[in-house]
């Protein structure tokens, strides 16, 4: 039995752990202390890109508040790198790193909702099928990821965009109070009236002001039946189809909301896409949905009355864990043909026929929350971009990455310099991490001064502290 295990601090110098001191840390914790070689550590460390394969020192499996805060504790008295991990999507892999300790809320899974009050407190380790299996319940729900097994930490912390958004704003819009374990390992609580000024900060700066242990959300009454699918256009008429979509939905009801997508059909014929949702009563569904089905002529149409809970697993396959992957965002103020046709033209080359390309429509209730009223910035975006490459051959990694790489050269120059900081790489550099946090990011490198002096929560889109 070793007597120290080897680590990493977080100036990524090498650090022993007594095996004692190990020892101490897994009898105070009610959940599990991993280290490589235990039964269930590969598993663990597993996150959702499998591209990301990196072994940590340790890996604190929390059940509750306390283990967090011990963990914390643990990794500042060794000066330990952390990571920490809500539903492991992070595109980048920035929920797990190498030689640290990773302190994984995953077994948290608690949710309650009030219906009365129309409110839900979830831990930090639920995925957004588990809410919205929840909330549907009742017929309520909050805006919430469009893929069922990403997590609600990640995903709430750098806004949170999804079908509701048009209609009911972020996730960051309907959240009403954190708790959260700090970076001196105290617990606190924010809000509109408890720590204001870091529930500003939570509302958009991402992980980087502490570990939430739980939501607390504002639900509205959703579904549970509602109208939804996917039209698919031959990918030559994208151009027009994108362009016309585009028009119709600039003046369509806030009820009605888009996602257009380049995928291919399960036979393999490219495709573009429109994926819809409609939130409102369900007899105007169709008549709000029709200018969408005559864009061209269809090639495919999967379109009816659906759960919202299959409206919320609808690209689930696509994007399934351990699948390798690799991608560019932005966000657009305006969805213009060359564009679509740059994206378009590229997809047409693309090496893998699981990849996609989206605009997911903004707009609505999103960009009238007044400007810095929370520190997501981009308001007024029409348009978030995303190409994602998706595949599962280690050897093809080169020219899937590639693909990427050529997509984005050709349509970055013609781009706003902007992104949402959740669908930023970890290889893009600090011009585009500012253009993630746009004019929020000096109010927020101070209050990262105040609560993270010492950047212990530093795996992230990453907020030095002001200096
Ligand atoms: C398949 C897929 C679909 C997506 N769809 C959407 C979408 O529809 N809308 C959207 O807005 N975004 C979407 N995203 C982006 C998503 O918001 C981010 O990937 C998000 O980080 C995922 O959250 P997570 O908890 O699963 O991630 P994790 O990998 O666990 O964490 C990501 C980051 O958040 C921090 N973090 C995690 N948990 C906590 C916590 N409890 N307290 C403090 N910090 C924490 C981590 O340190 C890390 O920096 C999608 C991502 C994927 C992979």
């Amino acid at each position: 039995m070793a007597t120290v295990i080897q680590a990493m601090t977080m100036a990524g110098e090498p650090r022993t752990i007594p095996a004692g001191a190990i020892d101490d840390l897994r009898a105070r914790l009610r959940g599990t202390l991993l280290q490589a070689g235990d039964p269930g550590y590969d598993e663990a460390r597993l996150v959702w890109n499998g591209m990301i394969d990196r072994r940590p020192a340790l890996i604190a499996q929390c059940a509750g508040m306390i283990d967090v805060a011990r963990a914390v504790q643990f990794a500042r008295s060794y000066d330990l790198l952390v990571a920490v991990r809500g539903g492991g999507h992070s595109f980048p892999g920035h929920s797990t790193c190498d030689g640290g300790l990773v302190i994984d809320l995953s077994p948290m899974r608690r949710i309650e909702v009030d219906p009365q009050a129309r409110r839900a407190r979830a831990e930090g380790g639920v995925r957004w099928g588990e809410l919205d299996h929840a909330t549907q319940e009742y017929g309520l729900a909050v805006t919430g990821g469009q893929v069922s097994h990403t997590g609600i930490a990640g995903l709430t912390l750098g806004g949170g965009m999804g079908w509701l958004m048009r209609e009911h704003g972020l996730t960051v819009d309907n959240l009403l109070s954190a708790d959260l374990v700090t970076a001196d390992g105290t617990h606190l609580r924010a809000n509109a009236e408890e720590h204001p000024d870091l529930f500003w900060a939570l509302r958009g700066g991402g992980g980087n002001f502490g570990i939430v242990t739980e939501f607390e959300y504002r639900l509205h009454p959703v579904g549970p039946m509602l109208y939804g699918g996917l039209i698919g256009y031959p990918l030559a008429e994208a151009v027009n189809v994108f362009r016309d979509a585009r028009d119709y939905l600039a003046t369509a009801p806030e009820a009605l909301s888009a996602t257009l997508v380049l995928l291919r059909s399960p036979e393999g014929h490219p495709l573009a896409g429109v994926a819809v949702c409609y939130t409102g009563d369900p007899g105007a569904a169709e008549p709000a949905i029709a200018p969408l089905r005559r864009l061209d002529t269809p090639v495919m149409e999967q379109l009816g009355p659906m759960p919202y809970v299959a409206v919320q697993q609808m690209i689930d396959q696509i994007a399934a864990p351990g699948l390798r992957y690799y991608m560019r965002s932005n966000l657009l103020d305006r969805l213009d043909e060359e564009t679509i046709g740059i994206a378009a033209e590229h997809f047409a080359r693309c090496p893998s026929p699981q990849s996609i390309v989206i605009f997911v429509q903004m707009g609505g209730a999103v960009a009238r929350v007044v400007p810095g009223a929370t520190a997501f910035p981009h308001r007024q975006a029409a348009y978030s971009f995303t190409a994602l490459s998706i595949w599962t051959d280690p050897n093809a990694d080169g020219e899937n990455v590639a693909w990427i790489r050529s997509l984005w050269a050709d349509l970055r120059p013609k781009l706003p310099n902007a992104v949402y900081v959740n669908e930023l790489t970890g290889d893009e550099g600090e011009a585009r991490l500012r253009a993630a946090y746009g004019p929020a990011y000096e109010r927020l490198a101070a209050l990262k001064r105040q609560y993270d002096p010492a950047n212990v929560f530093r795996l992230n889109q990453n907020i030095a502290p002001l200096a």
